[in-house]
């Protein structure tokens, strides 16, 4: 199977899980981050990201089995899942979006209080808000800023029953961007 097949699959059929404790699905989810990101006029590579964002917690087991009551680092397994096929581009906002939560609690006064419930909650479990070392650390490493990008989209991306486009509009965005369709990869995630 090639890596668009997995993955594409793997949102199609775990994507009807619900998103955490929000009052969407994983697909949905997907498709409203990936939309608010194509809507700004982001690059291919981020539209990638913003649909994909969240695919550790649906091929990781443990990630997937996870209730919301310890951090699962789905952020982790997500990025080296997808560094398989393809460039930084992609994999690296989409690492560092959980960091980039903690960074926009610290550098913008109104961020916090904006956050769903659920993404307030996880937040103690992600590491809370950077000290300012931190913040100022963090937004230097490359990537960082399209992950914040990707933040973004993501803290808007849980609207009930929005119209947005479905998966197959992003086929040929993910298609686009993969580096490597080496189909013995996927079937040894
Ligand atoms: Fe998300």
């Amino acid at each position: 199977m090639n890596p668009c097949e997995f993955l594409f699959e793997t949102l199609s059929i775990r994507g009807e899980s619900r998103y955490g404790m929000e009052k969407l699905n994983q697909m949905e989810h997907a498709l409203q981050c990936a939309a608010l990101a194509e809507r700004d006029g982001a690059t291919s590579a981020l539209i990638v990201a913003a649909l994909l964002h969240d695919i550790g917690h649906l091929i990781d087991d443990s990630a997937f089995a996870n209730k919301g009551e310890t951090n699962d680092e789905h952020e982790s397994k997500g990025a080296d899942v997808l560094a398989k096929w393809f460039g930084k581009e992609v994999s690296e906002p989409v690492r560092l979006h959980v960091p980039a939560k903690r960074y926009l609690c610290t550098t913008d006064g109104d961020y916090h209080d904006g956050l769903s419930r659920a993404s307030q909650r996880s937040l103690a479990l992600q590491g809370s808000a950077f000290s300012e070392e931190e913040a100022d650390a963090f937004i230097l490493q490359p990537y960082a800023v399209d992950a914040v990008c990707l933040r973004r989209w993501d803290d808007h991306a849980k609207v009930a029953d929005l119209n947005v486009p479905r998966l197959e509009h992003y086929r040929p965005y993910v298609e686009g961007m993969l580096v490597s369709s080496n189909s013995s990869a996927a079937a040894s995630v």
